[in-house]
């Protein structure tokens, strides 16, 4: 019996601790682009009602848009075209992938639609 109650209580605090750690678990699913100030404010200030609640509607309020944006761009940067970016032929700068004209270099362009 006493071995089950072992097990009743790790199950329990196993539950607590990602309870605990749900903004957090949230940010990081959602890629937060603030998800290493969320983790210090989860760790350090969750423990009180208001820090926990605080860092979960932080942790929901984010755009991760904003974060796959910049990723898409350095995606872009680094092999030439991503999701939404490509770099222009003539120029070299990123440019939007349905644009029909270079906005650094006014140069034509083909659209990319996939
Ligand atoms: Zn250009």
């Amino acid at each position: 019996m006493g071995a089950v109650d072992g097990l009743i209580g790790l199950a329990v605090l196993a539950v607590a601790v990602a309870a605990y750690f749900l903004p957090l678990i949230i940010a990081v699913m959602r890629s937060h682009p603030n998800a290493g100030a969320l983790a210090a404010l989860n760790l350090l200030l969750g423990w009180t009602l208001l820090g926990w609640v605080g860092a979960l509607v932080w942790s929901l309020l984010s755009k991760p848009q904003r974060a796959t944006d910049a990723q898409s761009q350095a995606i872009a940067e680094k092999y030439g075209v991503s999701a939404k970016y490509r770099k222009c032929p003539e120029c070299a700068e990123l440019v939007l992938k349905e644009a029909k004209k270079c906005k650094h270099c006014q140069s034509e362009l083909e659209p990319v639609t996939e």
